[in-house]
């Protein structure tokens, strides 16, 4: 599938429409696929395990995630010490534990396996939507693969107190998941968020209106201040969003990419400004040629472009 099919298939599979876990298998498609798996919340997860388990069908699968957990780590990466890379027993699969992070067992995995199609992160034990993509350190497993040239694809699900999540009943939705992006090349980093019980599977967007991070103070046993920075519900999601769909009992699939440029700021800094372009895209130069606008800071631009010369 080309670049512009994909485009077709997202397009023509709106957020307004919905899937049915019940379609025609496609797996031996992908028989011959390498799944790395990993996630944040260590190698001897409930989660992981459920996840390889639906990535079986798919292709051959080796897990490498760290020995311990790493939530919220983020994409962090470890340049201070050695990493050892450690195999484990872990059902039937080709496993190994990690003393590193998860962007560091992708990282691992994929440079020992050599070529790998796939890197899958999770099933993490928490939601990660919205502002947590920041954070997550289950999106970074999957965000570490698209940097480094394969195609990532992260996957939580939300968590009681009371009981772990219900990972046979997901089963089938994991593995529509894989059906639907897995042709789709194109898609190189991908979010997917699982309620407890879908109802189905919908395209999504980022939420990024409201922040769920909060800090709490508290008091440590001598009595000295302490801090507890904890996340807090939110409630009232724009339709569409992936903290949307996933109140509403829909499996979130958000399509990411890495490039965090903001392309409309970065537009009307191009049209304010008179330095020259310097070839950051034929689109944006196009845009600021086509600007009529006269900035008021066009002496300084003058001179900071002077500067820029010597
Ligand atoms: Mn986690």
């Amino acid at each position: 599938m080309d670049q512009k099919d994909a485009h077709d298939f997202l397009v023509n599979r709106s957020i307004c429409n919905t899937y049915s876990v019940k379609t025609a298998p496609i797996r031996v498609l992908f028989v011959k696929m390498r799944i790395l798996v990993s996630n944040d919340d260590g190698v001897y997860s409930p989660g992981i395990a459920a996840l390889a388990k639906a990535a079986k069908q798919f292709g051959e699968v080796r897990i490498v995630a760290p020995d311990v957990e790493q939530s919220s780590m983020g994409h962090a990466i470890t340049a201070t010490r050695p990493l050892r890379l450690k195999r484990i027993h872990l059902d039937s699969f080709d496993a190994y534990r990690v003393n590193g992070t998860p962007a560091d067992c992708v990282a691992l995995g994929m440079h020992r396996w050599g070529h790998v199609d796939v890197v899958l992160s999770g099933i993490n034990l928490g939601l990660n939507l919205g502002n947590s993509c920041w954070h997550s350190g289950t999106l970074a497993a999957a965000k570490q693969a698209a940097l480094l040239g394969s195609r990532g694809i992260a996957f939580s699900t939300n968590v009681s107190d009371s009981r772990e999540p219900d990972f046979a009943a997901l089963e089938p939705y994991v593995v529509r998941v894989f059906e639907l992006l897995l042709p789709i090349k194109t898609l190189s980093l991908v979010n997917v968020n699982l309620p407890e019980k879908p109802k189905g599977i919908r395209w999504t967007r980022q939420s990024v209106r409201h922040y769920d991070g909060k800090v709490v103070p508290d008091k440590d046993p001598a009595g000295r201040p302490i801090f507890w920075f904890t996340v807090t519900p939110l409630e009232g999601a724009a339709e569409g969003t992936d903290r949307w769909a996933v109140e509403h009992g829909w499996v979130s699939i958000t399509p990411l990419r890495l490039d965090l440029t903001d392309e409309a700021d970065l537009a009307r800094a191009l049209a304010l400004s008179d330095t020259p372009p310097t070839k950051i895209s034929s689109k944006l130069t196009q845009r600021r040629s086509s600007s009529k606008s006269s900035s008021p800071t066009t002496s300084s631009s003058k001179s900071t472009s002077s500067r820029r010369k010597k």
